[in-house]
Protein backbone atom coordinates (compact mmCIF):
# COMPACT_ATOMS: atom_id res chain seq x y z
CA UNK A 1 0.00 0.00 0.00
CA UNK A 2 1.55 3.38 -1.05
CA UNK A 3 1.24 6.00 2.01
CA UNK A 4 0.03 9.28 1.18
CA UNK A 5 2.25 12.21 1.88
CA UNK A 6 1.38 14.47 4.81
CA UNK A 7 1.55 18.17 4.75
CA UNK A 8 1.90 21.52 6.70
CA UNK A 9 1.48 25.18 6.47
CA UNK A 10 3.62 26.45 8.78
CA UNK A 11 2.18 29.87 9.10
CA UNK A 12 -1.62 30.82 9.46
CA UNK A 13 -3.32 33.90 11.65
CA UNK A 14 -6.32 33.89 13.50
CA UNK A 15 -8.70 36.43 13.83
CA UNK A 16 -6.84 37.10 17.05
CA UNK A 17 -4.43 39.15 15.38
CA UNK A 18 -4.94 40.39 11.73
CA UNK A 19 -6.62 37.61 10.23
CA UNK A 20 -10.21 37.67 9.06
CA UNK A 21 -10.51 34.02 9.65
CA UNK A 22 -12.18 32.76 13.01
CA UNK A 23 -11.19 29.39 14.27
CA UNK A 24 -13.61 27.41 12.65
CA UNK A 25 -12.89 29.09 9.19
CA UNK A 26 -8.73 28.39 9.81
CA UNK A 27 -9.85 24.35 10.59
CA UNK A 28 -12.27 24.41 7.41
CA UNK A 29 -9.69 26.22 4.97
CA UNK A 30 -7.20 23.87 6.25
CA UNK A 31 -9.69 20.83 5.72
CA UNK A 32 -10.80 22.03 2.17
CA UNK A 33 -6.38 22.24 1.07
CA UNK A 34 -5.87 18.89 2.79
CA UNK A 35 -3.59 19.91 5.14
CA UNK A 36 -3.04 17.59 7.71
CA UNK A 37 -0.84 19.95 10.23
CA UNK A 38 -0.82 23.93 10.53
CA UNK A 39 1.22 25.99 12.97
CA UNK A 40 -1.15 28.85 14.38
CA UNK A 41 1.49 31.92 14.46
CA UNK A 42 -0.83 34.96 15.43
CA UNK A 43 1.00 38.20 16.44
CA UNK A 44 1.41 38.93 19.69
CA UNK A 45 -1.35 36.41 20.73
CA UNK A 46 -1.74 32.93 21.57
CA UNK A 47 -5.30 33.18 22.18
CA UNK A 48 -6.18 31.27 18.89
CA UNK A 49 -4.11 28.00 19.61
CA UNK A 50 -6.76 26.50 22.09
CA UNK A 51 -10.05 27.05 19.92
CA UNK A 52 -8.09 26.02 16.63
CA UNK A 53 -7.11 22.76 18.80
CA UNK A 54 -10.80 22.16 19.87
CA UNK A 55 -11.85 22.38 15.97
CA UNK A 56 -8.72 21.06 14.47
CA UNK A 57 -9.69 18.12 17.05
CA UNK A 58 -12.52 17.27 15.69
CA UNK A 59 -11.43 18.07 11.88
CA UNK A 60 -8.43 15.93 12.48
CA UNK A 61 -5.58 18.58 11.60
CA UNK A 62 -3.33 18.86 13.96
CA UNK A 63 -2.53 22.21 15.53
CA UNK A 64 1.26 23.73 16.27
CA UNK A 65 1.55 26.40 18.81
CA UNK A 66 2.96 29.00 17.99
CA UNK A 67 3.57 32.81 17.91
CA UNK A 68 4.97 35.59 15.77
CA UNK A 69 6.77 38.23 17.68
CA UNK A 70 8.70 41.75 15.88
CA UNK A 71 11.84 42.88 17.01
CA UNK A 72 13.30 45.72 15.50
CA UNK A 73 16.97 46.77 14.34
CA UNK A 74 18.26 50.42 13.59
CA UNK A 75 17.42 49.96 9.73
CA UNK A 76 14.64 46.61 9.99
CA UNK A 77 11.88 45.09 11.45
CA UNK A 78 12.49 41.20 11.86
CA UNK A 79 9.49 38.91 12.57
CA UNK A 80 10.40 35.61 14.33
CA UNK A 81 8.20 32.90 14.59
CA UNK A 82 8.35 30.62 18.02
CA UNK A 83 7.22 26.92 17.23
CA UNK A 84 5.83 24.37 19.80
CA UNK A 85 5.97 27.33 22.83
CA UNK A 86 4.52 26.30 26.10
CA UNK A 87 1.78 28.83 25.34
CA UNK A 88 0.30 28.32 28.82
CA UNK A 89 3.28 29.88 30.72
CA UNK A 90 1.41 32.55 32.94
CA UNK A 91 4.78 34.72 32.48
CA UNK A 92 4.45 34.29 28.46
CA UNK A 93 0.91 35.41 28.52
CA UNK A 94 1.41 38.61 30.80
CA UNK A 95 4.45 39.77 28.36
CA UNK A 96 1.84 39.80 25.73
CA UNK A 97 -0.59 41.16 27.39
CA UNK A 98 1.44 43.82 27.87
CA UNK A 99 2.93 43.96 23.90
CA UNK A 100 -0.88 43.73 23.01
CA UNK A 101 -1.58 46.75 24.89
CA UNK A 102 1.61 48.76 23.55
CA UNK A 103 -0.20 47.93 20.36
CA UNK A 104 -3.30 49.77 21.35
CA UNK A 105 -1.60 52.70 22.62
CA UNK A 106 0.25 52.83 19.18
CA UNK A 107 -2.56 52.99 16.93
CA UNK A 108 -3.86 56.72 18.42
CA UNK A 109 -0.21 57.71 17.85
CA UNK A 110 -0.48 55.99 14.03
CA UNK A 111 -4.13 57.70 13.81
CA UNK A 112 -2.41 61.18 14.84
CA UNK A 113 0.43 61.08 12.19
CA UNK A 114 -2.35 59.93 9.47
CA UNK A 115 -4.45 63.09 10.37
CA UNK A 116 -1.42 65.15 10.06
CA UNK A 117 -0.85 63.27 6.53
CA UNK A 118 -4.39 64.12 5.53
CA UNK A 119 -5.62 60.82 6.19
CA UNK A 120 -8.14 61.38 9.15
CA UNK A 121 -9.86 58.34 10.83
CA UNK A 122 -12.58 57.55 13.96
CA UNK A 123 -9.77 55.10 16.31
CA UNK A 124 -13.34 53.04 16.95
CA UNK A 125 -13.29 52.04 13.07
CA UNK A 126 -9.90 50.41 13.47
CA UNK A 127 -10.68 49.09 16.99
CA UNK A 128 -13.82 47.25 14.70
CA UNK A 129 -11.56 45.90 12.46
CA UNK A 130 -9.51 43.85 15.05
CA UNK A 131 -12.44 42.65 16.81
CA UNK A 132 -11.53 40.79 19.89
CA UNK A 133 -7.76 39.92 17.82
CA UNK A 134 -4.72 42.16 18.64
CA UNK A 135 -4.86 45.59 16.65
CA UNK A 136 -2.24 45.90 14.04
CA UNK A 137 -1.09 47.58 10.68
CA UNK A 138 -3.38 45.70 8.84
CA UNK A 139 -6.38 46.90 10.66
CA UNK A 140 -4.94 50.68 10.20
CA UNK A 141 -4.18 49.95 6.76
CA UNK A 142 -7.81 48.52 6.31
CA UNK A 143 -9.34 51.57 7.58
CA UNK A 144 -7.41 53.86 6.01
CA UNK A 145 -8.54 52.00 2.29
CA UNK A 146 -12.21 52.12 3.44
CA UNK A 147 -11.86 56.41 3.86
CA UNK A 148 -11.03 56.15 -0.36
CA UNK A 149 -8.07 58.61 0.01
CA UNK A 150 -5.86 55.45 -0.72
CA UNK A 151 -6.59 52.70 -2.86
CA UNK A 152 -4.50 49.84 -2.15
CA UNK A 153 -1.89 48.55 0.58
CA UNK A 154 1.35 48.69 -0.94
CA UNK A 155 0.00 52.74 -0.91
CA UNK A 156 -0.78 52.36 2.13
CA UNK A 157 2.45 50.74 3.39
CA UNK A 158 4.94 52.14 0.54
CA UNK A 159 3.75 55.94 1.46
CA UNK A 160 2.53 56.12 5.15
CA UNK A 161 2.72 53.21 7.41
CA UNK A 162 5.39 50.21 6.21
CA UNK A 163 8.88 50.44 8.21
CA UNK A 164 10.74 54.31 8.37
CA UNK A 165 7.65 55.57 6.07
CA UNK A 166 6.39 59.31 7.70
CA UNK A 167 3.39 57.42 9.38
CA UNK A 168 5.25 54.37 10.90
CA UNK A 169 5.06 54.13 14.67
CA UNK A 170 6.83 51.11 16.28
CA UNK A 171 5.58 49.35 19.04
CA UNK A 172 8.05 47.11 20.01
CA UNK A 173 10.84 47.22 22.73
CA UNK A 174 12.65 44.02 21.49
CA UNK A 175 15.63 43.43 19.53
CA UNK A 176 16.18 40.14 17.70
CA UNK A 177 18.27 39.17 20.74
CA UNK A 178 15.51 39.32 23.16
CA UNK A 179 12.66 37.99 21.01
CA UNK A 180 14.79 34.86 20.24
CA UNK A 181 15.56 34.48 24.21
CA UNK A 182 11.59 35.06 24.89
CA UNK A 183 10.77 32.16 22.67
CA UNK A 184 13.47 30.38 23.86
CA UNK A 185 12.63 30.58 27.45
CA UNK A 186 9.18 29.64 26.40
CA UNK A 187 10.56 26.64 25.13
CA UNK A 188 10.01 27.25 21.61
CA UNK A 189 12.17 27.10 18.26
CA UNK A 190 13.20 30.12 16.82
CA UNK A 191 12.26 30.76 13.59
CA UNK A 192 13.16 33.89 11.52
CA UNK A 193 9.92 34.84 9.36
CA UNK A 194 10.06 35.35 5.59
CA UNK A 195 13.73 36.78 5.51
CA UNK A 196 13.40 38.06 2.13
CA UNK A 197 10.45 40.56 3.25
CA UNK A 198 13.39 42.21 5.44
CA UNK A 199 16.19 41.49 2.64
CA UNK A 200 18.86 41.62 5.35
CA UNK A 201 20.56 38.22 4.51
CA UNK A 202 23.62 39.39 6.50
CA UNK A 203 22.46 39.66 9.57
CA UNK A 204 21.34 35.71 9.95
CA UNK A 205 24.66 35.12 11.55
CA UNK A 206 24.07 37.55 13.86
CA UNK A 207 20.57 35.46 15.12
CA UNK A 208 22.05 32.62 14.91
CA UNK A 209 24.67 33.63 17.61
CA UNK A 210 21.57 34.40 19.62
CA UNK A 211 19.91 31.10 19.06
CA UNK A 212 17.99 31.16 15.87
CA UNK A 213 17.45 27.66 15.07
CA UNK A 214 15.55 27.92 11.75
CA UNK A 215 14.48 29.75 8.80
CA UNK A 216 11.49 30.20 6.53
CA UNK A 217 12.30 29.47 3.36
CA UNK A 218 8.75 28.65 2.10
CA UNK A 219 6.61 32.06 2.55
CA UNK A 220 4.35 33.41 -0.49
CA UNK A 221 6.91 36.29 -0.94
CA UNK A 222 9.60 34.66 -1.89
CA UNK A 223 10.02 33.97 -5.08
CA UNK A 224 11.72 31.04 -6.64
CA UNK A 225 15.02 32.78 -6.33
CA UNK A 226 14.75 33.79 -2.75
CA UNK A 227 13.97 30.15 -1.93
CA UNK A 228 16.75 28.95 -3.56
CA UNK A 229 19.41 31.31 -1.67
CA UNK A 230 17.23 30.62 1.76
CA UNK A 231 17.66 26.38 1.15
CA UNK A 232 20.95 27.21 0.56
CA UNK A 233 21.78 29.45 3.53
CA UNK A 234 19.93 26.64 5.65
CA UNK A 235 22.05 23.82 4.53
CA UNK A 236 25.46 26.20 4.97
CA UNK A 237 24.44 27.11 9.09
CA UNK A 238 22.56 24.35 9.35
CA UNK A 239 19.45 25.69 9.79
CA UNK A 240 15.75 23.83 10.37
CA UNK A 241 13.90 24.81 6.89
CA UNK A 242 10.29 26.02 7.27
CA UNK A 243 7.20 27.17 5.19
CA UNK A 244 4.02 28.75 5.54
CA UNK A 245 1.55 30.82 3.61
CA UNK A 246 1.18 33.68 6.12
CA UNK A 247 -2.66 33.18 5.70
CA UNK A 248 -4.58 36.30 6.93
CA UNK A 249 -8.16 35.16 5.78
CA UNK A 250 -9.52 37.17 3.48
CA UNK A 251 -7.39 40.49 5.21
CA UNK A 252 -4.85 40.66 2.34
CA UNK A 253 -7.36 40.21 -0.48
CA UNK A 254 -7.18 36.47 -1.29
CA UNK A 255 -6.99 32.99 0.54
CA UNK A 256 -3.17 32.13 0.77
CA UNK A 257 -3.76 28.92 2.97
CA UNK A 258 -2.12 25.80 1.52
CA UNK A 259 -0.36 28.13 -0.69
CA UNK A 260 2.77 27.35 0.71
CA UNK A 261 3.33 23.54 2.18
CA UNK A 262 6.10 21.75 3.81
CA UNK A 263 6.48 18.36 3.93
CA UNK A 264 5.20 16.55 7.48
CA UNK A 265 8.68 15.70 8.36
CA UNK A 266 9.74 19.16 8.70
CA UNK A 267 7.26 19.12 11.47
CA UNK A 268 8.74 15.95 13.56
CA UNK A 269 12.04 17.98 12.93
CA UNK A 270 10.68 21.41 14.49
CA UNK A 271 9.31 18.81 17.64
CA UNK A 272 12.31 17.02 18.21
CA UNK A 273 14.15 20.36 18.35
CA UNK A 274 11.94 21.75 20.53
CA UNK A 275 11.97 18.89 23.19
CA UNK A 276 15.89 19.90 23.29
CA UNK A 277 15.23 23.51 23.76
CA UNK A 278 12.68 22.40 26.94
CA UNK A 279 15.94 20.29 28.47
CA UNK A 280 18.26 23.14 28.01
P1 LIG B 1 2.02 44.95 12.78
O1 LIG B 1 2.21 43.61 13.44
O2 LIG B 1 0.88 45.71 13.36
O3 LIG B 1 3.28 45.76 12.72
O4 LIG B 1 1.58 44.68 11.29
C1 LIG B 1 2.08 43.62 10.58
C2 LIG B 1 1.18 43.34 9.42
O5 LIG B 1 1.39 44.31 8.41
C3 LIG B 1 1.50 41.98 8.81
O6 LIG B 1 0.32 41.33 8.44
C4 LIG B 1 2.33 42.34 7.63
O7 LIG B 1 2.23 41.39 6.61
C5 LIG B 1 1.76 43.67 7.20
N1 LIG B 1 2.79 44.48 6.53
C6 LIG B 1 3.88 45.03 7.07
N2 LIG B 1 4.60 45.69 6.14
C7 LIG B 1 3.93 45.54 4.96
C8 LIG B 1 4.14 45.98 3.62
N3 LIG B 1 5.21 46.73 3.29
N4 LIG B 1 3.23 45.62 2.69
C9 LIG B 1 2.16 44.87 3.02
N5 LIG B 1 1.89 44.42 4.26
C10 LIG B 1 2.77 44.75 5.22
ZN1 LIG C 1 -0.12 39.61 10.15
FE1 LIG D 1 5.40 38.50 9.49
FE1 LIG E 1 2.66 36.39 9.71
Amino acid sequence: MTQTMKYADLHVHTFYSDSTFSPEAVIACAKEKGLDAIAICDHDSIDGIAPCQKEGSIAGIEIIPAIELTAEKIDVEIHLLGYFIDWQAEWFQKLLTEIQKARLDRVYEMLKKLKDAGIEMNPENVFKLAGKGTVGRLHVAQAMILTGKVRTFRDVFDKYIGFGKPCYVPYTKFSPKEAIEIILKAGGVPVLAHPNIAGKDEYIPEFIGYGLRGIEVYHTDHSPRARKRYEEIAKRYNLLVTGGSDCHGFAKGKVLMGGVKVPYELVEKLKTEAEKIKKL
